[in-house]
């Protein structure tokens, strides 16, 4: 199979599954709107879904054409000038290892809500929606495999769940994207609060690659909001002294 048959083969059964997951959740939603309504964070009406997203805002909100501006060619924030890299890769800390980060959508007020009610109180049907446009976009990258950004020590124990972990779990089960569950994360120091050269250094060294032999394919790191990108790229250093040949990041949001 030519690399062009392989592009359509994985996109069409993007396509499928989607559809397969947008009948069954369509059924989960009209019993939730009756059971329980949810207000769309972003008109304010009756979201008729499990989620507090309503579908045309969903499509404005979290659709291809808002990621589909001119893009910094590193930490892929939109552009506000002609250059191919934005101020921050040019002049104050750029990225080292990563090869180019994806972020999806801005961190708005919207997104704020969004994830909040996803981590905070546990929305669990925005796993679904989060997964949806992370596997639209994740279809551009036929041969890669994900491998989400581990969380913290203490984490779970804390918040009870690993929502990065979910988030790849429904795209490994739903869109059949490969996931590899190979990096793990010591620091006892959240990263929250700290600058960008305090967070490089937070990082440096506690970041281990787990898995079993050397990396021979390309890589996405999944995460839900890029700040300062520090996190992405320590562990992109680190699938690269795995021996990955490419490494490149998507987040939901970029702040
Ligand atoms: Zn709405
Ligand atoms: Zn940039």
């Amino acid at each position: 199979m030519n690399r062009m048959d392989s592009l359509f083969s994985t996109l069409n059964r993007v396509r499928i599954r989607s559809r397969v997951t947008r009948i069954t959740t369509r059924f989960r939603d009209a019993a939730a709107c009756l059971l329980a309504p949810q207000t769309c964070v972003v008109c304010g009406k009756n979201s008729r879904r499990s989620v507090p997203l309503c579908l045309s805002c969903e499509a404005v909100r979290l659709g291809a054409e808002n990621t589909d501006t001119d893009r910094c060619e590193r930490c892929g924030r939109p552009l506000v000038s002609s250059r191919s890299l934005c101020v921050d890769c040019r002049t104050v800390a750029p990225l080292e290892a990563i090869d180019r980060v994806y972020p999806l959508y801005p961190y708005d007020h919207t997104a704020q809500e969004l994830l909040a009610a996803w981590k905070l109180s546990g929305n669990f049907g925005l796993t679904a929606v989060f997964a949806g446009a992370l596997a639209r976009e994740l279809s551009r990258f036929p041969h890669c495999t994900v491998v989400p950004v581990p969380p913290r020590p203490g984490k779970i124990r804390k918040k009870g769940w690993d929502q990065i972990d979910v988030l790849v779990r429904h795209l490994e089960r739903n869109f059949g994207i490969p996931v590899l569950r190979c990096l793990s994360r010591t620091s006892l120091i959240q990263q929250k609060g700290l600058g960008k050269t305090e967070r490089r250094l937070n990082l440096k060294g506690n970041i281990a690659y787990i898995g079993k032999k050397p990396l021979s394919e390309p890589i996405v790191l999944v995460d839900d909001l890029m700040t300062t990108g520090a996190t992405l790229d320590s562990c992109a250093a680190v699938l690269k002294g795995a021996q990955s040949p490419a490494v490149f990041g998507m987040t939901l949001f970029y702040d």
